[in-house]
């Protein structure tokens, strides 16, 4: 790798823990070399924002690159781009009147490059896998991290391993070897994946760029959060639904609002950002819920959601504490719930949501129930990705679980 795969004002990375390290990027940075958790991209915001201002933005297009100047690489290299982000925040009326709500607005992520919003991510990841000088990645990925992790690999010439739970839908495993990934099966959660892929695809010949692995992932999906506040007007919404599993959106979009406070492009309060779990996998909700700031791995985890089935979050710490400053909450909805939500989106809004965006519709269903959302806050809902890899979650939907056939 060279210096100036990056750009002057990052800086290098800051531990997100209490050992409080400070490293710089001259060499390739996956976690904190003293403490093992999770590294933050550090930039000099004063110095970005004395020579930009937000009407500048539009002359870096509209896909997430538009935010390059809070992004690590330097202009003069040539990014791996399959036009990630830059995606529609759109009214949801129909569902707003229902739930009395002044406004209601979805982060619509199904356009992404691989049709979820893993492509944000993973194409930083890629792009900064090939800035360290890596021509290997790997991963374990429970379905979207997959696909997208491959079409980055192969846009970038370098090569991919990927571990999955034996039942990911098979529309994951077939996308993310038809973009020339290698594919292991392996019995039991994204954990068992995980520690498959240690043995199968080593360091330091393997990159791994799984959740919080490395830092740059984080980069990417903190571009939801600058997105939100500019199609929002620059004006933060009051509350943002967000269906957690490893967490990256969620630190991502508290370290945006962190940065955007300091850069001065907008005013706090940060929005109340509450994570979506499922039933069957809801260790953020009983950590958080408990008072711990630790998240104790979750025994049996399941649900139809695949993106949710994340038993122990690697960054769980870093979530609760992204949380806590955000005055945020958390919900655990059942699998019928996430049925439920699914078909709301899908037949009175339009959107073929998949199982994790049911999973918020249903969250946000039962929080506007117990008044914990109020009629005039503006809320942020996310679908996450398309619908249609998870056949099997369709069906059951479809099926109308407790009620007749549609
Ligand atoms: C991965 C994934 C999630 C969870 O995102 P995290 O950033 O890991 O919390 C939610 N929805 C979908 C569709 C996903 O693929």
């Amino acid at each position: 790798m060279t210096e100036t795969s990056f750009q002057p004002r990052f800086q290098g990375f800051d531990c997100s823990g209490p050992c409080g390290g400070r490293f710089d990027a001259r060499e390739p940075r996956s976690v904190c070399p003293r403490c093992d958790r999770p590294l933050l991209a550090r930039y000099d915001l004063e110095a970005i924002a004395a020579r930009l201002t937000p009407s500048d933005l539009p002359r870096f297009g509209t896909d997430l690159w538009r935010y390059r100047a809070v992004l690590p690489f330097a202009s003069s290299i040539a990014l791996v781009r399959l036009g990630e982000g830059g995606t529609p925040l759109r009214p949801l009326p129909r569902l707003a009147e229902e739930l009395g709500l002044r406004e209601l607005w979805l982060k619509e992520e199904a356009g992404n490059p691989t049709h979820s919003f893993k492509a944000r991510g993973l194409a930083l990841a890629v792009n900064g896998a090939l800035a360290f000088g890596r021509r290997g990645i790997a991963l374990p990925s429970a379905g979207n991290a997959g696909s997208a992790a491959a079409a980055y690999a192969a846009a970038a010439g370098v090569r991919c391993r990927i571990t999955m739970p034996q039942d990911t839908p098979e529309a994951f495993v077939l996308s993310a070897r038809a973009l020339a990934a290698e594919v292991r099966l392996v019995p039991g959660t994204i954990a068992e994946a995980a520690r498959a892929l240690a043995e199968w695809a080593p360091a330091p010949e393997w990159w791994n760029v799984a959740t919080f692995r490395e830092p740059f992932r984080l980069e990417g999906k903190k571009t939801l959060g600058y997105e939100i506040a500019e199609q929002s007007g620059w004006r933060l919404p009051e509350v943002i639904f967000y269906p957690t599993g490893g967490g990256t959106g969620l630190v991502g979009m508290w370290k945006a609002f962190g940065e955007l406070f300091t850069l001065g492009w907008t005013e706090g309060p940060m929005p109340r950002m509450i994570a979506v779990q499922a039933a069957g996998c809801a260790p953020v909700v009983r950590a958080f819920e408990s008072g711990s700031d630790r998240v104790e791995p979750w025994a049996d985890a399941w649900t139809l959601a695949s993106g949710l089935r994340v038993p122990s979050p690697f960054a769980g710490e870093l979530i609760l504490r992204a949380l806590r400053e955000a005055r945020g909450g958390v919900i655990a909805v059942s699998e019928e719930e996430m049925l439920e939500g699914m078909k709301d989106l899908a037949e009175r809004e339009g959107c073929f949501a998949c199982p994790e965006g049911g999973a918020v519709a249903a969250a946000l269903r039962r929080l506007r129930a117990s008044g914990e959302v109020q009629p005039e806050e503006r809320v942020v809902v996310f679908n996450t990705g398309s619908g249609l890899p998870y056949a099997e979650a369709w069906r059951r939907a479809r099926a109308n679980v407790g009620g007749a056939a549609r």
